[in-house]
């Protein structure tokens, strides 16, 4: 008998993941929209310094097909099929649908960043799907190909680059780690930028510690960034510029606040209803399992043969007050112990062995490296879904080195190159004990 098929959707941080894990096992197919992997915690970087680009990404089909040996398709997932067990692809140069098999799968498709866009869309995520190219602000570019990518990336720049020639303002909206990151890339870049971030909350960094919240924003003083908490994003109201102390506005602004959800392809009996974005997350179980949403009985979906991991699913199992799983950060290192545990369901079922591994809070959720500029930085370990929970365990040159050689040594992973699998796989032992 054959090799049972797994066809995994998303190739990035998550899907890359289950590839190295199931390819000796299963005829792994990986399908992205994308022809690319882009390491998305360093794209901040990408667009004030764009020749960092090209250390952050790399084609996909090589590396899955060469040296991995598993198959690769450049395409976009349109419908999945529960019960037929099919997934229906609009593979790069077709117009028509393509149907595939598979016994497993794995969803790994990640979500969109940018709440007051229709379809979510940022900077810090290309825009690939289908429905998103139609309305987005940057139509005129092909973010599916790398080339495309690279232009958008080159096209920021020289807009900043303007930007900063006038001396012009620039608003950050949000200040959790990517509007801090965002802030201080831009001033370290760009100083004659006149910088302004602000937050709804009383400070920055969302939950994280006050200590890490504390150095950051003495950092941000420091470097001339104006701050503005328990301030709500208000562009309509001349009070709120005032506010702000910019009467006249700002000539360039920043969304850097939202997730949304965008699993098209799935059925509308597997999103939620509510959550962040206005909802669209797969509903999982303890198994990782899709599972219906709560109203339509939220039993297993199809027979529990297709798993979500990462960023796209709904990241918590239960009710605030009664969590059997507590919302988990969207941010790559659970994604991965998710898709760890997947895995292991995945080869359990393959073997008739119904005893599935039940998935659990990731201790990884925990850390968090938020960078100020590229010589400073502070890293937190121990967070968790309560406020001001974790501890800043590392900061100043030693914590932006740190997020350097996190940064080369996961895209060495994800390349299936050895010295990055060597490092990551250590740290991965450590998780499983
Ligand atoms: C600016 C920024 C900074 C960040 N910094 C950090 C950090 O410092 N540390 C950290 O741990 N995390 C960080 N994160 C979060 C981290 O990038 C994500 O959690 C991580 O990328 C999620 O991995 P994933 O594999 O679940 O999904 P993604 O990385 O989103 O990958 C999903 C893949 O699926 C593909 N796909 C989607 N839909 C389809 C479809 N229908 N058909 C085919 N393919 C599809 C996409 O093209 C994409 O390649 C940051 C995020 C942002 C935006």
């Amino acid at each position: 008998m054959g090799k049972p098929r797994c066809l995994i959707i998303g190739g990035q941080f998550s899907g890359n993941f289950c590839a190295r894990e199931l390819k000796t096992q299963f005829f792994c197919t990986v399908v992205d929209a994308k022809e690319y992997f882009e390491y998305t915690p360093g794209v901040l970087r990408a667009f004030v310094k764009p020749a960092h680009l090209d250390s952050l990404t790399f084609t996909l089909q090589p590396v899955y097909e060469r040296k991995m040996g598993v198959k690769f398709i450049w395409g976009e997932v349109k419908e999945l099929d529960g019960d037929k067990k099919t997934a229906c692809i609009k593979t790069m140069f077709s117009n028509n649908l393509d149907s595939i098999g598979f016994d497993y799968c794995i969803i790994c498709a990640g979500c969109n960043f940018g709440p007051f866009k229709p379809m979510g869309e940022s900077l810090w995520f290309p825009t690939v799907h289908e429905e998103a190219r139609a309305v987005s602000d940057w139509k005129h570019i092909d973010e599916r190909f790398l080339e495309g990518r690279r232009r958008h990336v080159l096209e920021e720049y020289q807009k900043l680059h303007e930007l900063n020639k006038k001396k012009s303002t620039v608003l950050v909206v949000g200040a959790g780690f990517i509007g801090v990151e965002w802030a201080t890339e831009l001033e370290h870049f760009f100083p004659d930028l006149k910088m302004t971030i602000i937050d709804f909350l009383p400070r920055c960094l969302g939950p994280l510690p006050d200590g890490a919240a504390e150095y950051c924003s003495e950092y941000m003083s420091a470097t001339g960034i104006k701050e503005f908490y328990n301030c709500k994003y208000d562009p309509k109201n001349p009070e709120f510029w005032k506010q702000i102390e910019l009467p006249n506005g700002a000539d360039e602004t920043y969304v850097c606040i939202g997730v949304k959800a965008s699993n098209y392809f799935m059925p509308k009996c597997t999103l939620s209803d509510k959550g962040p974005g206005g909802g669209g997350w797969i509903h999982f179980n303890k198994y990782l399992q899709v599972t219906k949403k709560p109203s339509e009985g939220g039993g297993v979906w199809a027979d529990g043969s297709i798993f979500a991991v990462g960023d796209c699913n709904y990241g918590c199992i239960g009710e605030p007050g009664n969590w059997e799983m507590p919302p988990v950060p969207k941010i790559s290192y659970p994604g991965e112990e998710q898709a760890y545990h997947a895995c292991l369901n995945v080869i359990k079922l393959s073997k008739n062995n119904q005893n599935l591994t039940k998935t659990w809070w990731p201790w990884g959720a925990g850390m968090f490296a938020t960078s100020l500029g590229p010589h400073d930085a502070c890293f937190v370990a121990g967070a968790n879904e309560n406020k001001n929970s974790g501890y800043m365990v590392n900061w100043w040159i030693p914590a932006a080195l740190q997020k350097e050689i996190i940064e080369t040594s996961k895209i060495d992973e994800c390349r299936d190159r050895w010295v990055g699998i060597l490092i990551w796989r250590l740290d991965v032992f450590y998780i499983y004990i």
